[in-house]
């Protein structure tokens, strides 16, 4: 199989720092999409895998899930995009297109393990996938992104990873006009699950670690916030919610969250993989018919889905753009929860 060297930017190893490199993309085959991309979110799954976190990792990784571009060469069998076009990618890149779940649009459930945008392996070159810190991408049409024209791009790229894993279970859990939903963490996620969950009609609130984040959910449209570290403010809301979101990337006390969840109310863990500290207490569940459940990303015609109602109703990402050298350093600032709400990698930097 041929490929072609790119210039990206990605780790050797888990405690060294992002720098320049160069990676192998495949050749243009006749169903792939060429993308020249513009701009690359910063999803905190970046910084999880370049630092091992979920162990796995291989290197060299770059990473980049939240990728917007322009289409600069197209296969021979391709019919969705010409040379030119907007075109966007997000999480995933293959699957195995067979299985029962590939058969229901749910390519992210993909029951022989979906192929990753970084981290998984290229069927075609059998190494490893590489991201979006680079010049561009070479992807199957099937997971290629329709952009919608009228939004700003730069901001349209957080919608890619933050967008679709918040949308899909506003969507699997049915939200609505007046549907009572929380959200669990003000960051990437937490931002774009509040604003999508207004778009949808639902009543919103934000649980927060940050009181000094309280302008910003106000003018994101919550309807309430709830400082989480404040038991008197946990309190007051006990029972209140049909679909809480939680975001958070760490190892969290979900219990007290699961109280505040109305009868047959859910909890869908987004943020932290791994066991829970302390343990479920299933009483609450029990007694209320509560729900803890998990959910990854979405599948591509819910992607698609995601962004045209974002087209329709005007929504993109609060961004702070950056350059691809500032990256060391807005890893360490997302650590500190300082992001308002998703830095952006302007790719024209690459170049330079
Ligand atoms: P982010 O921008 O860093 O936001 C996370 C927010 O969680 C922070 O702003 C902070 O909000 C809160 N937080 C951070 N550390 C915390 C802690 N130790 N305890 C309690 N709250 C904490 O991250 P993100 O990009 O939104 O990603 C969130 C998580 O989702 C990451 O683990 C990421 O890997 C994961 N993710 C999962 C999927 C999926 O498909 N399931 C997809 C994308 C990302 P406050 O300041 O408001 O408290
Ligand atoms: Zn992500
Ligand atoms: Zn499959």
């Amino acid at each position: 199989m041929e490929s072609v060297k790119v210039k990206a930017y990605g780790t050797e190893a888990c405690d060294a720092p992002l720098k320049q490199l160069n990676i192998d993309r495949r050749a243009v085959m006749p169903l792939d999409v060429e993308i020249e991309i513009l701009y690359c979110g910063v999803c905190h799954s970046d910084l999880h895998t370049a630092r091992n976190d979920w162990g796995g990792s291989v290197y060299p990784a770059v990473p980049g899930h939240e990728i917007v571009g322009k289409v600069t060469k197209v296969g021979t069998g391709v019919t969705k995009f010409k040379v030119g076009d907007l075109a966007a990618v997000g999480c995933l890149v293959d699957s195995c297109r067979h299985c029962d779940s590939c058969k229901q649009d749910l390519e992210q459930y993909c029951l022989n393990g979906f192929t990753g945008t970084y981290n998984g392996k290229d069927k075609h070159l059998g190494i490893q996938t590489f991201g979006g810190y680079s010049e561009k991408v070479v992807v199957d049409e099937h997971f290629v992104l329709q952009v919608p024209t009228n939004l700003d791009l730069a901001a349209v790229a957080p919608l890619l990873c933050a967008g679709i894993t918040t949308w899909s279970p506003l969507k699997h859990w049915k939200v609505g006009k007046d549907s009572k939903v929380a959200v669990v963490g003000l960051g990437g996620l937490g931002h774009m699950a509040i604003k999508l969950a207004k778009g949808l009609g639902a009543h919103v609130t934000l649980f927060s670690r940050s009181a000094n984040k309280e302008q910003d959910a106000i003018a994101l449209g919550v309807d309430k916030m709830v400082i989480s570290t404040d038991a008197k403010q946990m309190s007051a809301v006990k029972g209140q919610f049909d679909l809480i979101i939680d975001t958070v990337p760490y190892v969290h006390d979900v219990n007290p969250y699961v109280a505040t969840l109305n009868i047959s109310g859910t909890l869908v863990l987004v943020g932290y993989l791994g066991n829970l500290s302390p343990m479920l207490n299933t009483v609450p569940m029990i007694l209320g018919r509560k729900s803890v459940a998990g959910s990854v990303i979405g599948g591509i015609a819910e992607t698609q889905e995601m962004l045209d109602f974002c087209g329709k109703h005007n929504i993109v990402s609060d961004i702070e753009i950056i350059k691809m050298q500032e990256i060391n350093e807005a890893y360490e600032r997302m650590l500190k929860s300082d992001v308002r709400y998703r830095f952006v990698i302007d790719m024209a930097s690459l170049k330079s």
